[in-house]
């Protein structure tokens, strides 16, 4: 059984490796731990080989590790389904949340931000289900200019909106490809059709497709069970 600081290692170098194959800077990437189910022990572990960003996909897992950690060096990201009721339990735990997919969502992150600190700033992506797929979260492809349009009119305070997040297709390599292809043209387009320079941001890419999210220009891979193990 490998050890978490090889898996590390090697996904750090297989990044490396994509990104080269893609002519892209390694800079450019970021590796996202996804912690969820994780014990803080294994946070930490992980915290002290370097890696200093972090994924939850519940309030109630992210609760027991992210005031227990206590280090201003590490980033966490929010990339599970939020109810917008419980928005409030955001600020002062989450810098980036990935899954920002309804107005009533919007509203009261911006209120919660605001409520903590004034000058508070969340990160937000809009989450987008670009496969159609049922069973996921996230706004149709088409929907996502009305939707960025509508929260930028708002002008809520304390959001930064930096980009698009989508998660992969259950299907081949090519069916991949193109879905984060198209999420990488909208992201494009916005960018320009709304004049943001710091809508940059793409994440997508997992434990199985990470390589290939960033040939096709994903600045943020969420990757857990290739860094932490099968999840039980
Ligand atoms: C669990 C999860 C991941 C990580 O998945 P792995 O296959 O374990 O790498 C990434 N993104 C989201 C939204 C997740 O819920």
């Amino acid at each position: 059984m490998s050890s978490i600081a090889d898996n590390l290692q090697k996904i750090q170098q297989e990044i490396q490796c994509c990104t080269e194959n893609a002519k892209r800077d390694v800079a450019s990437v970021r590796l996202i731990a996804v912690s969820k189910t994780r014990s803080l022990d294994e946070v930490k572990a992980m915290a002290s080989l370097g890696q200093n960003c972090f994924g939850e996909n519940t309030i109630q897992d992210a609760m027991t590790k992210i005031p227990a950690l206590n280090t201003s060096a590490v980033e966490w990201h929010f990339i599970g389904h939020l109810q917008s009721k419980k928005a409030g339990k955001i600020p002062g735990y989450f810098q980036w949340i990935h899954s920002v997919d309804s107005i009533k969502l919007a509203h009261k992150l911006s209120a919660a931000m605001f409520n903590k600190s004034s000058n508070a700033v969340l990160n937000c992506l809009i989450q987008v289900n670009v496969s159609g797929e049922e069973s996921k979260f996230g706004l149709m492809p088409e929907e996502v200019k009305p939707y960025l349009q509508q929260v930028l009119d708002l002008n809520l305070p304390c959001l930064k909106w930096r980009g698009l997040m989508t998660i992969g297709v259950s299907g081949d390599d090519q069916q991949t490809r193109d879905a984060f292809s198209q999420l990488r043209i909208l992201q494009q387009s916005c960018q320009q059709d709304f004049d943001i320079d710091t809508f940059d941001q793409l994440s997508m890419g997992m434990s199985n497709d990470y390589c290939i999210a960033i040939e096709e220009g994903a600045t943020l891979v969420r990757v857990g069970t290739a860094i932490f193990g099968e999840r039980k």
